[in-house]
């Protein structure tokens, strides 16, 4: 999917219509489908206020990308870039994919800070819903280094509509040239950094305060991540279907003290590990990291494991975590302490994470 973003009067929609037309496939405008749905976005802004209407924004734009009907190019809405990290439980991992992804464009009239101001400043004020001048140019100025910042591509729009085209159409064709398989170009591939297996930070007695202070994850309890519609959309499937989970498997059922540290599941079965992924995926605890990466606990309510340092046991283990890589087939699982956690409560409802079953 191609993903045009930039601040407003950058030429999204024009830009993004023109090319849909040029390459024969289906356009979709952002802010047109948030006011399909819920009505017009200043009246909306009005109503419910701007933290309200990013979190339904990004609503609308998770329906987009992951509904029935295909679609090849969307244009952001100006701010989508530039939204709260809280403002929604998969915003961060969303807007790194979106920065990453190599058929990501900004577009920017000019790469020139001036030049840009002053020419979204003229396509702005020409628009029946201006905000004032200064407003318009305090947003601009306060945009721009964020869609200067983004890795991905920028194309500059003070040229004709046909030149932007033009330009677009031969980037993505020197990215089909170096991937014929389709699976984009050379560079990093933007799903593997956003589902990074989690880094599991150091700790032992002395460090485990620090280790806490430094958790920047949010947490949303089970009902409430439910409630907001995350439930994982792949299946627990086999747990030793490719050889990188059995071997995850084997480093988290046997103890080696080779490894520095590892955390490992008291029994080994996969029957009884998958009853705790299960647990996790269907109701558990949901964490997006400070990089956006999202991950499912459960807690057994007793100890399922070990955590070991160099071979020495450590710590009692509580909790099974769940990491989802985008490779909807993949999956790791391994054990947890909720003591490593901190004080941590659901973002969304305030309570407890961890609820004893019924
Ligand atoms: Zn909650």
């Amino acid at each position: 999917m191609i993903q045009l973003v930039g601040p407003g009067g950058a030429g999204k929609t024009t830009i993004g219509a023109a090319l849909a037309e040029r390459l024969g496939v289906r356009f979709v405008d952002l802010d047109a489908e948030f006011a399909a749905r819920y009505g017009n976005i200043s009246a909306y802004l009005d109503a419910h206020g701007y933290a309200a209407y990013a979190e339904q924004n990004v609503g609308v734009y998770l329906d987009l990308v992951g509904g029935h009907v295909r679609v090849d190019i969307v244009a952001l809405s100006s701010g989508f870039m530039t939204y709260r990290a809280s403002i929604h439980p998969y915003y961060l991992a969303l807007r790194q994919r979106v920065a990453l992804s190599p058929s990501t464009f900004v577009l920017l009239p000019s790469t020139d800070l001036e030049t840009c101001v002053n020419e979204i400043l003229r396509r702005q004020l020409q628009r029946a819903f201006a905000r004032s001048a200064a407003r318009e140019e305090e947003v601009i100025r306060e945009r721009f280094s964020t869609y200067f910042g983004l890795p991905a591509r920028k194309v500059e729009t003070m040229q004709p509509i046909e030149a932007v085209v033009a330009e677009l159409v031969m980037a993505l064709a020197a990215q089909q040239a170096a991937a014929p398989d389709g699976t984009g170009p050379a560079r990093a591939r933007p799903s593997r950094s956003v589902y990074r297996e989690s880094r599991v930070p150091q700790v032992s007695g002395r460090r485990q305060a620090a280790d806490q202070a430094s958790n920047m994850a949010t947490y949303y309890c089970g009902p409430c991540r439910l409630a907001l519609g995350y439930a994982p959309s792949l299946s627990s499937g086999p747990l030793l279907q490719t050889g990188a989970q059995q071997a995850k498997h084997v480093k988290h059922t046997l103890v080696d003290p080779s490894e520095r540290l590892q955390s490992v599941f008291s029994d080994p079965s996969t029957a009884t590990i998958r009853v705790e992924v299960e647990n996790a995926l269907g109701s558990g605890a949901m964490e997006v990291d400070d990089r956006g990466r999202i991950n499912f606990l459960t807690w057994s309510g007793e100890g399922v494991g070990y955590r070991y340092e160099s071979g020495t046991q450590i710590e009692e283990q509580d909790l099974t975590k769940v990491v989802l890589s985008s490779n909807a087939g993949q999956r790791h699982q391994f054990t947890e302490a909720t003591a490593r956690l901190g004080s941590q409560r659901c973002q969304r409802c305030g309570g407890e994470l961890f609820q004893p079953s019924t």
